[in-house]
């Protein structure tokens, strides 16, 4: 289990030896053909600052060799809003006062429906973590109603156990996302400090869970701005790497979201700015040339139409991030503000003019 590597680990000693990375240290992970961990801390190290435009330019053309000019497009569908965890930086918390709702089967057509009609054939299906409401049984269901009208089916919602992981697969459940939101232990329990998701081991091991029931691929990823953002890369990387040696018939993505505001909003504890993100980006490719890289609408129109040539394999569009979002409930709350709302059209009106083809459905399922 990732745990017991992560003990190992301490997370001061691991900032530091970032933050002590030289020029001479980025460049001879610059150089190098294969990076290792050692070569990503010096690419996310301040020190490697001035040479972004470098490690862009690797970054594109590792990119291209490995995926060809095209950006997979996805789009999330909230099942429900309800929420027995208590996190700081979300609006589905479960004391903050809001009208909760789950969609039942025919409000989950409804969306399906709408979701169909723009195009696409991959789908993410998101919830809060309320395990009377929307526990396992609630997602057979859902993804029963959902597997006939999509091509590939990813989950966003609360970590399960194996053998649940495994009812779900059977459904044609094929990716699972689960952010670790921050790898330093005791400003986890800050930001979570009711609900299941306040067992920060649980969680951590969720990964595991995932490679043992034979899932086709998982996401990780930090929710950026809670702790120092390149320890937190560090420790993703790390994880990555693990899982990439343990559960190797899997496949792997990393998300990067930025805290967003929120009805009755947290403050990023740590900024991170265009560049860094950028920065960021480039090193995971320079470090793992097979992982997809994914941008949400977190993020503004100018970076992600910029990101896409930088190392960018996949993008969310027209999202809405409340359940009923799409036709069967537009005015529920929606979980963070959406900072690029355009439609899906344009997003691959976007795409095509800069030289890349849309991709509608996860292409993996056409290679197996
Ligand atoms: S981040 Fe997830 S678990 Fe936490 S309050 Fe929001 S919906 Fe619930």
């Amino acid at each position: 289990m990732f745990s017991q590597v992560f003990e190992q680990y301490d997370w001061a000693a691991v900032k530091q030896d970032i933050y002590n990375k030289t020029p001479a240290a980025v460049e001879k992970a610059l150089s190098r053909q294969r990076r290792g961990l050692d070569d990503f801390m010096a690419l996310i190290s301040p020190a490697a600052a001035p040479y972004l435009e470098e490690m862009a330019q690797i970054s594109h053309r590792l990119t291209q060799q490995r995926f060809g000019k095209t950006i997979q497009l996805y789009i999330p569908l909230y099942l429900s809003n309800e929420c027995q965890n208590i996190c700081t930086y979300c609006g589905f918390s479960y004391e903050n006062k809001i009208r909760r709702k789950t969609l039942n089967g025919g409000e989950l057509l409804t969306e399906v429906m709408a979701i169909r009609k723009m195009g696409y054939e991959h789908v993410l299906l998101v919830s809060g973590e309320a395990n009377q409401t929307v526990g396992t049984d609630y997602f057979i269901k859902a993804l029963q109603a959902v597997r006939p009208h999509f091509a590939h089916i990813s989950m966003e919602v609360q970590p399960l156990d194996q053998h649940e992981y495994e009812l779900l697969i059977r459904e044609g459940l094929n990716t699972v996302l689960v952010y670790q939101e921050t790898y330093h232990r005791e400003d986890y329990k800050l930001h979570h400090p009711k609900g299941k998701k306040s067992n920060f081991g649980y969680r951590l091991d969720t990964p595991d869970r995932l490679g043992k029931a034979g899932i086709h691929k998982m996401g990780l990823g930090v929710l950026i701005g809670l702790e120092d953002w390149r320890t937190d890369s560090y420790f993703t990387a790390l994880h990555l790497r693990y899982l990439e040696k343990t559960y190797w018939k899997t496949r792997y993505s990393i998300s990067f979201p930025r805290l967003r505001p929120f009805s009755g909003g947290l403050r990023p504890k740590v900024e991170m700015t265009d560049r860094e993100l950028i920065q960021l980006i480039c090193a995971y490719r320079l470090l793992d040339e097979e992982v997809e890289l994914s941008l949400s609408t977190r993020e503004s129109p100018l970076f992600r139409d910029h990101a896409i040539r930088l190392g960018i394999t996949a993008l969310s569009a027209g999202s809405r991030t409340n359940p009923g979002g799409y036709g069967a409930d537009p005015q529920s709350l929606e979980q963070f503000e959406i900072h690029d709302d355009r439609s899906p059209a344009v997003i691959a009106g976007m795409i095509r003019a800069g030289g890349y083809e849309p991709v509608w459905k996860d292409w993996d399922q056409g290679l197996q």
